[in-house]
């Protein structure tokens, strides 16, 4: 067993890690306040080729793997929680047209979506009615003489008002599959849909939390009609498509949730350093030590859970489950580990003096997007009972 990263993946590190410090981090706290955001940061990702870090390289990628991609994620996150959402969902969806596309469809997006020239990638899966019963949505794609006609809404799409391309998922079975229950995952299926097509429109953004500098929206479709060959993968297997792209996605998440972690944890040490109370500096009362073990240990068995995840993704082997545990585990040790370093902060960390309570708000959002950690508890005990089911 090596714990070591490769050259490769080191390389990639030091290029999001300076660019992450030196471009992103100085400019975090403005894009949060301001809610700006990221396009031009967003450019730059894609000239240092992180925004196809796993894609291979004639599709314009960095062809440098999950492992690769989870490290340099977690030092994006580690600068702007936003800059990162919106490189993760643009990683997940060439990565998953990378996967499941045409010939034809690799060309045309996923170079753009790795250069950046596609601004960014949307994943359109939530509605206003089905969150986490994915199954249950209601968006319909019609089949018509010129290829599907696409009505419904989508909600709390990240960066889907900015996106040039999107992936979308809507029935194909005229609503068959809801009305016979079991049947709702079966009738849905995935297509490509450029920002620009007629009929589909962007709501406002949400007002949130955090993450003020991504953009989360409605969509609506509208008699939006796309040609046969925007159809992924095929047809009635969207929703496999869409859990396929979601394990891959929650190793991002996770990724994530441990940069975020790993700012706090360096503010709050930083700070326990310099701040003096009673005579001496907080980094020398126990209750303080113990925050900043605690926080340490934990944010290092989260690392190592994303890592594994990452790996396990990397050699083709079955990582569904571990990408879960990753997830849950690293979103909701961010939430610690953040409320810790705003608490070794006192006062001033609940202002935006210190970044320790935009942390805190930006990773939030971990426990809940890609599925929440009920839902990962949900993923990690199937697999569980199945494997016990499997051995005896
Ligand atoms: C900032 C932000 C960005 C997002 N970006 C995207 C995006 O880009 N694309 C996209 O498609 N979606 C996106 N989402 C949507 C996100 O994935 C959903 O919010 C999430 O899946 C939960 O769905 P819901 O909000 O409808 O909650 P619900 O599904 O209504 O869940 C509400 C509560 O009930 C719990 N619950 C639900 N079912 C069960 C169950 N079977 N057992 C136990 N508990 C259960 C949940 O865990 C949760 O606590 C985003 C959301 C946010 C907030």
């Amino acid at each position: 067993m090596n714990f070591e990263p490769t050259e490769e993946q080191q390389l990639i590190v030091k290029t999001a890690r300076e660019f992450a410090m030196g471009t992103l981090a100085p400019r975090a706290a403005e894009r949060d306040l301001q809610g700006w955001f990221p396009a031009s940061e967003l450019r730059q990702l894609g000239q240092l080729g992180l925004l196809g870090v796993n894609v291979p390289d004639e599709l314009g990628g960095a062809q440098a793997g999950a492992v690769a991609y989870s490290l340099s994620l977690t030092e994006i996150a580690a600068a702007d929680a936003s800059v990162a959402v919106a490189m993760a969902v643009t990683n997940m969806v060439a990565e998953l047209i990378v996967a499941f596309g045409s010939d034809e469809q690799k060309r045309t997006y996923v170079p753009m979506l790795c250069s950046g020239e596609a601004v960014c990638g949307a994943f359109a899966l939530s509605e206003p009615q089905s969150g986490s019963d994915a199954a249950g949505m209601r968006t319909i794609a019609t089949e018509t003489q010129d290829g599907y006609r696409i009505d419904g809404s989508k909600l709390w799409i990240t960066s889907g008002d900015r996106a040039r391309v999107l992936i979308v998922w809507a029935r194909t079975d005229g609503g068959a599959g809801l009305r016979a229950g079991g049947k709702a995952a079966s009738g849905i299926s995935a297509f490509i849909v450029p920002g620009d097509t007629p009929g589909l429109s962007a709501g406002k953004p949400e007002h949130k939390l955090g993450l003020h500098g991504s953009t989360t929206v409605p969509l609506t479709f509208d008699g939006c009609v796309v040609p046969t060959s925007a159809l992924l993968g095929r047809v009635g297997d969207g929703f496999k498509l869409a859990m396929a792209a979601l394990d891959g996605g929650r190793i991002g998440i996770a990724s994530q949730a441990v940069g975020v972690a790993r700012a706090a944890l360096s503010a709050a040490t930083t700070y326990a350093k310099e701040r003096k109370q009673f005579g001496q500096a907080l980094a020398n009362f126990q209750a303080i030590q113990n925050m900043l073990a605690d926080a340490a240990t934990q944010l290092d068995a989260a690392r190592l859970l994303t890592l594994r995840a990452a790996y396990l993704k990397q050699e083709g082997q079955p990582y569904s489950a571990k990408a879960a545990m990753a997830k849950l585990y690293a979103s909701e040790m961010a939430g610690r580990v953040c409320d810790m370093a705003l608490q070794v902060h006192g006062g001033y960390g609940y202002t935006h003096e210190f970044p320790v309570e935009r942390y805190l708000r930006d990773a939030r959002v971990q426990r809940i997007y890609e599925g929440t950690s009920e839902i990962q508890r949900i993923v990690i005990a199937r697999s569980l009972l199945k494997e016990f089911v499997d051995h005896v």
